[in-house]
């Protein structure tokens, strides 16, 4: 009280700017108050039909104040008389002032703004598109982004659609499919992978309040996902006047080889890290190997356990990056084995199902031992009761060092594959398996690593890298 109110001149010229904005934002909403007018005939009747008419001119509303923001902000832009070449740094002058309309999510925005052109070099630029971080072509990247988001989850057609009816734009598939490859194209787990930083600050959620560090699960699996070869992209001979022909080309079953990290919270799963890629062994151990050089797991802060079905070469990777990892055979996979045996050993009886219990029951208890010496023991009335025994006795001798699930269950680690399974289904499935879809090995890892970021946290920074190499490219 008291004190008089002072207002630093700083103040003053930003409240006049600020004054002066505002009258020209609002005499941009009066011009659009002009065209909502005639469209105004009866008062309508619903709240449906006034979203209807003002949804329809919306975008003329948005994008011109967006138009008076940027006429306002850029105006030293717009007046430049003169500009350094970026090449040869020759001293350039402005050229005739030359319009461009880009699209954006807030609707069509009309730029005009001053051409420079260096005869030496040969190059013309726009300092403005420069500064406003413009891509080439009308489509800038709030809606590329959007259209990304929509194509990671459904069809192109699909996407579209969604795309015209919520935003009241067109954005057709095709360029939405290059679109997605290019941003996806050449990504490895490492640019799709949250930084250490995020998978600790995980990591210390979960540990929070207990005793024991939270274990940290490594799921290693594979999903078959439709594929089809490069030779189905040679067109088809056709004639006219006849029926189109069954593609010549038959699709394949490939194998989506994946991992996925993630932490263990009581019954529930707190997701760290997925990578599926159509690839095959190597590329897989390879990629596990990118995520151990790139420090991105914190090791000491868990405790690290792997599990998965037994495949040989499974164990091969894991051994050489984690060695320090505990390493769970899939509890439930055994039951495979143990329904082979009492298949061949006692037919479709009661009996099978009651061993295969027991059995099961005794290697939850830990008594793989027992179990072994239960199949030594059995004497085999065929040779396929023979071949099934041996088989499973092999499996179980060989893994015996990954079977202890009694005390992994004390431990607090899993039992079963469970979580690498539900990312192969959320991550590969619910994209790449649909009824009709074939995809070619180059569309279907660009699509599988955009996915996995979108599940791993990441989806907005690979797009800001992606838009960023755009934008480097353009210049
Ligand atoms: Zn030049």
């Amino acid at each position: 009280m008291g004190a008089a109110e002072v207002i630093s001149f700083d103040e003053v010229r930003a409240r006049q700017q600020w004054n002066s904005l505002r009258r020209q934002l609002h005499e941009r909403f009066d011009q659009w108050l002009d065209t909502l007018e005639p469209q105004w005939h009866e008062p309508p009747a619903t709240l449906t039909e006034i979203t209807t008419t003002v949804w329809d001119l919306r975008q003329q509303l948005t994008g011109g104040l967006t138009e008076a923001i940027i006429q306002y902000a850029y105006e030293g832009e717009r007046q430049r008389k003169q500009v350094s070449c970026p090449r040869c740094a020759r001293v350039l002058k402005a050229q005739a002032h030359v319009g461009r309309t880009v699209e954006t999510m807030v609707g069509p925005i009309e730029l005009k703004r001053p051409y420079f052109y260096c005869r030496a070099c040969r190059a013309g630029r726009y300092p403005l598109d420069d500064a406003l971080g413009l891509v080439a072509g009308c489509k800038q990247l709030d809606m590329q982004q959007a259209a990304a988001k929509l194509v990671t989850e459904v069809p192109y057609d699909t996407a579209q659609s969604l795309f015209g009816d919520l935003t009241g734009m067109h954005f057709g598939s095709e360029r939405m499919h290059t679109l997605t490859n290019q941003a996806g194209a050449g990504l490895t787990v490492v640019d799709i992978a949250p930084s250490r930083q995020e998978i600790e600050r995980r990591i210390a959620e979960v540990a929070a309040g207990r005793f024991r560090r939270p274990v940290l699960v490594l799921g290693i699996d594979g999903a078959y996902v439709p594929t089809r070869p490069d030779s189905a992209r040679q067109p088809c001979q056709g004639r006219r006047g006849k029926r189109a022909q069954r593609a010549r080309w038959r699709g394949q079953w490939r194998d989506a080889k994946g991992f996925r990290f993630y932490l263990l919270d009581g019954e529930r799963i707190v997701h760290v890290l997925s990578w599926h890629q159509v690839q095959n062994e190597e590329q897989l151990g390879e990629a596990l190997k990118q995520v151990k050089e790139a420090g991105l797991i914190p090791e000491e802060q868990v405790r690290l356990c792997v599990v998965c079905d037994g495949a040989e070469w499974i164990w091969k990777h894991v051994q050489t990056l984690f060695p320090e990892a505990r390493q769970v055979l899939d509890y439930y996979h055994c039951a495979q084995y143990l329904h082979r045996v009492a298949q061949a050993h006692y037919g479709a009886s009661m009996q099978a199902l009651e061993w295969v219990e027991a059995t099961m029951t005794r290697l939850y208890l830990g008594k793989v031992g027992v179990v072994l010496g239960g199949l030594r023991r059995m004497q085999a009335q065929s040779d396929e009761a023979e071949k099934a025994i041996a088989n499973c006795w092999d499996y179980l001798h060989e893994h015996r060092g990954r079977t202890a699930y009694q005390k992994l269950r004390r431990g607090g680690y899993p039992l079963g594959s469970g979580g690498i399974e539900s990312s192969n289904k959320f991550i590969c499935h619910v994209r790449l398996k649909r009824s009709g879809a074939w995809w070619y090995e180059v569309n279907s890892n660009p699509m599988l690593a955009l996915r996995c970021a979108k599940y791993n946290g990441t989806l907005n920074q690979v797009f800001g890298r992606y838009q960023q190499r755009l934008r480097e490219t353009s210049e």
